[in-house]
């Protein structure tokens, strides 16, 4: 049954095609994303943007369901069909009853490290051995890919060298199909519909290009290899859940030679080279307040989804073509306060109490916002100058504090030491870092009929 009041901003998907829309009304094919703008339309509509569009119309809400957040679910996998370490008659076991195209792949017992692709043909399985060779995989020395889910993917369409197409993956116990449910809950996109443009960025795990999808600019993310991709398919469920003007919005992700995120495009790249390339002649106190507040109104956002961001860092702020800030980089992103790896922590922005006893919460996120305000008043300067990681650690730990960047307003450099309080208790929590920094850019507002973004905007001349 369809809800008959969705809140303004709801996204959701079309269940049918609409391609004869009445005046009025909003033409869209099944499975397109719609935005709710206004919800105040006759009994049974209401008003919808398409998103990949942009245009506006009435749409029926019985004819669209709302696009839902993925569980956290340790079980999703981008390879269902993988059953790790099994022996060849374990293999067989498994892909009975017999049904021609009925696949899986194991690692090899005698060979470890090795794959095989086990495929149900006339009531036999023929096991293929998948060679590793010049960091591919291949079956035949003819095929080559990068990684299982790029082989799956081709022999899924093609029958190539073996003796039929993969038709249906025979999932290991337990594990359950992150595509289809991505593709169920509305977050499958259509590669088909994608083109890649430039490489805008490099990730740790990938590069990241420009694209656009249905007419819409966007990010992309590319992960190629596959145990990195399962990772990242965290970031991407934790995205699900997440709608703020300051968060970076996850579009949807595509399955294709590893994992594809499609994000929205911010197009002038991560704050830290933001400001470092215009410095302070180009960018203005006041909107290095305005940046400040949209972290922290993202931030407030996560705080009451009482979630942890756990690598707040102007490198991990983006900022759109209208010079808006969003957070982005959900990777460490968890509700629970015990982290599992700390070797990879970001030091210079962890709180005291995370690097010592691994004890996240929202309020070591505030330490990392106060490091943040930091980067953002010294123009994107490294934090703590010339100390080394152990350095600052120690002193840190007892009571060190970095200067106030040059020419930053006392008031914001307070804000910075409440951020960095050693009790994690006594720091502030966003939604009051959000009430002081309204009130300085309240102070420091230009005068009334001036453009939010438009200084910036002009300045930089992009
Ligand atoms: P990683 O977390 O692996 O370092 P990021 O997601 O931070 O990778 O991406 C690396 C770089 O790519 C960013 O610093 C930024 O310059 C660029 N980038 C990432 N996402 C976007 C996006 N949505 N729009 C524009 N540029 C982006």
């Amino acid at each position: 049954m369809a809800k008959m009041s969705w809140a303004a901003g709801t996204q959701c998907v079309a269940k049918g095609d609409h391609k004869k829309p009445k005046a009025g009304e909003l033409a869209y094919h099944k499975g397109d994303i719609l935005t709710v703008v206004d919800t105040s339309a006759r009994k049974g509509y209401c008003m919808a943007r398409h998103n990949a569009t942009g245009a506006e119309g009435l749409i029926n809400l019985s004819s669209v369901r709302e696009r839902e957040a993925l569980r956290v679910d340790p079980s999703l996998s981008l390879m269902p069909w993988f059953h790790g370490k099994i022996s060849g008659p374990e293999a067989v076991g498994k892909l009975l009853p017999a049904e021609d195209g009925l696949f899986l792949v194991r690692e090899s017992i005698r060979h470890p490290g090795d794959y095989v692709l086990c495929v149900s043909v006339s009531g036999d399985v023929i096991h293929y051995r998948v060679i590793y060779k010049d960091n591919k995989l291949t079956i035949d020395n003819t095929q080559y890919f990068y990684n299982l889910i790029d082989m799956i993917e081709f022999y899924s369409k093609n029958k190539g060298s073996i003796a039929t197409t993969l038709l249906k993956p025979k999932p290991k116990q337990g594990a359950k199909s992150a595509e289809l449910e991505l593709s169920k809950a509305g977050w499958l996109l259509d590669i088909t519909k994608l083109t890649l443009g430039e490489n805008i960025g490099e990730g740790e795990f990938g590069a990241v290009h420009e694209g656009q999808y249905m007419g819409q600019r966007v990010a992309v993310k590319t992960i190629k290899c596959d145990v990195t991709a399962q990772a990242f398919l965290q970031e991407t469920t934790v995205m699900t859940k997440l709608q703020h003007k300051n968060l970076v919005r996850l579009l949807g992700v595509i399955l294709h030679k590893g994992l594809l995120i499609v994000t929205e495009l911010m197009s002038k790249g991560n704050l830290v080279n933001f400001l470092r390339t215009r410095g302070r002649s180009v960018v203005k106190s006041a909107q290095l307040l305005r940046f400040s507040l949209d972290v922290c109104e993202g931030m407030e956002y996560l705080e009451s989804k009482k979630l942890v961001h756990r690598d707040l860092a102007a490198r991990n702020v983006l900022v759109s073509d209208d010079g808006v800030a969003k957070v982005s980089d959900f990777g460490l992103t968890k509700v629970d306060s015990k982290a599992p790896d700390n070797a990879k922590l970001p030091v210079k922005w962890t709180a005291p109490e995370a690097l010592k006893k691994e004890k996240f919460s929202t309020k070591s996120d505030v330490w990392s916002y106060g490091v943040l305000l930091w980067e953002i008043f010294s123009y994107g300067r490294q934090p703590y100058p010339k100390m080394s990681l152990v350095e600052v650690k120690e002193r840190v730990q007892v009571g060190y504090r970095m200067d106030a960047p040059e020419d930053c307003a006392p008031a914001v450099y307070a804000i910075m030491r409440m951020c960095w309080e050693p009790e994690p208790r006594k720091r502030p929590a966003f939604h009051k870092l959000r009430e002081k920094l309204e009130r300085e850019v309240g102070a420091s507002s230009p005068a009334p009929g001036s453009q939010r973004r438009g200084g910036v905007r002009s300045a930089s001349g992009c």
